[in-house]
């Protein structure tokens, strides 16, 4: 059977592969689609679309939003986004904005506990075309040797209700929704266990929401199950990937989670028919 991987990261955000290394292994993983998904960013595509033309596999634009609703963080995917869409890759420009000007506030709060780490550390770790988050900021403070591992460094200092947290992004999901559909793209709300709350889902599938990612590397069988069944009683489509992010998060290579080709073909169908 074909299949697809659709929720991949490369070191254009928090994934530490390059967009060529993410196709090679989809490739031998034997695949014969993937996305990569990378955190309001685009711009690891046209590496990726060079490999996945050598390579005989085919690649989907795509995308990982972060909003937030309520305190809440809530990630869209957004699939077969129309990548020339000017006022798009603004607005994703802005969100990477908001993103250095959040790494500078976190940082503010970790001076003041004490822990001496610094901007350009963290902007050292996320390199300096892609998106900067606080994986890179887990990454410095192992580095300068305040925690032992990312984990650590999230239930300490940077997780959700961690001292140092910022909120990430200013944007709700439904603008985020809005947003990637009128760039002629599909959204998808990642990874519903986070959110643990379907009420939420059903809200959004009456703004806009097309597609739910029923099948994720976090989601037990039971869970699976249960999203399956939500997808279908809302009307939204099923999507699934690894939410691969290299050696930042072991345990879950690429193709790990694939979903078969019909439901890539449901995303292209939709988009035809919108
Ligand atoms: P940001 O978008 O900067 O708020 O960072 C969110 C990203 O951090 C997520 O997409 C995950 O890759 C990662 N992340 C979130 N929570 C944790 C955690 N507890 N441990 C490790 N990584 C995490
Ligand atoms: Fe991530
Ligand atoms: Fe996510
Ligand atoms: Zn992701």
């Amino acid at each position: 059977m074909t299949t697809a991987d659709l929720h991949l990261h490369t070191l254009y955000s928090d994934g530490t592969d390059t967009p060529r290394r993410v196709v090679e292994l989809a490739k031998q993983a034997g695949l014969s689609a993937i996305a990569i998904t990378d955190h309001d960013i685009l711009d690891g595509y046209p590496e990726a679309f060079h490999a996945a033309t050598e390579l005989g596999i085919e690649l989907l634009p795509g995308l990982e939003m972060s909003a937030s609703s309520d305190g809440r963080e809530v990630h869209v995917l957004g699939f077969l986004i129309d990548l020339a869409d000017q006022p798009f890759q603004q607005l994703l420009a802005d969100q990477r904005l908001r993103r250095i000007e959040r790494i500078h506030e976190m940082i503010a709060r970790l001076q003041r506990l004490g822990v001496v780490v610094t901007a350009d550390d963290v902007f050292a770790e996320a390199g300096v075309e892609g998106t900067v988050g606080r994986p890179h900021v887990a990454r410095a403070l192992v580095r300068r040797g305040y925690v032992s591992t990312a984990k650590e460094a999230f239930d300490r200092y940077i997780g959700n209700h961690a001292p140092a947290y910022i909120p990430g992004s200013p944007m709700g999901p439904r603008e985020a929704i809005h947003a990637i559909r009128q760039a002629g793209g599909v959204p998808v709300l990642a990874h519903p266990i986070y959110l643990k709350d379907d009420t939420v889902i059903e809200q959004l599938s009456r703004e806009g929401l097309v597609g739910l990612e029923v099948y994720h590397s976090s989601h037990s069988p039971e869970l699976i199950a249960h999203y399956e069944q939500l997808a279908d009683h809302l009307g939204l489509l099923r999507t699934g990937g690894t939410d691969y992010h290299g050696s930042s998060k072991e345990g879950v290579p690429i193709g790990s989670v694939t979903v078969p080709y019909a439901l890539v073909e449901a995303l292209k169908q939709w988009k035809q028919n919108r």
